[in-house]
């Protein structure tokens, strides 16, 4: 437990946060928020004080995946939700978390993660795209950079 952490804090800490704890196991809880626009709006973090995604390991990492996806399961399963959106911040709150937001076409959520005004333009593929008038898409040839990085120090590992 670090301190200072509310989400170390455990039970103590939902109220303060508006969730309640729903399960949990050695590794991991599951908290669903009482103060959403969805149902079953829930928080799936790792017991043991991890600060963000990139510093996950050990049997936390070792059992993360099989985990989001049983708890997002009988999430999609309990609200009727056609798909369960998935977002890790840890720019707040510095103990890894993940928000799973049961969506239904027409309900409060939408796949927008941009600032400002956000347009939607229909691709040719069928595909709507979402942009911010205020943040553009970057040039492509910085991407492309970053991509060949990543490509690189990936296939090292
Ligand atoms: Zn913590």
């Amino acid at each position: 437990m670090t301190q200072g952490c509310i989400i170390c804090s455990g039970i103590r800490g939902d109220e303060a946060l508006s969730r309640t704890e729903v399960w949990r196991n050695d590794l991991w809880r599951l908290t669903l928020s009482l103060d959403a626009e969805v149902l079953g709006f829930a928080y799936l973090e790792p017991i043991r004080h991890i600060a963000n995604i990139a510093e996950l390991d050990g049997p936390e990492a070792a059992s993360f995946g099989a985990t989001i996806a049983k708890v997002s399961r009988v999430l999609k399963a309990a609200t009727a939700a056609e798909i369960v959106y998935v977002y890790i911040f840890g720019d707040d709150v510095a103990h890894l978390h993940a928000h799973l937001a049961p969506h239904r076409r027409g309900d409060a959520l939408n796949s927008q993660m941009i600032r400002g005004e956000i347009v939607s333009e229909k691709q040719p593929n069928g595909f709507e795209r979402f942009f911010s008038r205020e943040f553009p898409a970057l040039p492509e040839a910085e991407q492309r950079r970053i991509a060949e990085i990543v490509r690189r120090d990936l296939a090292g590992q």
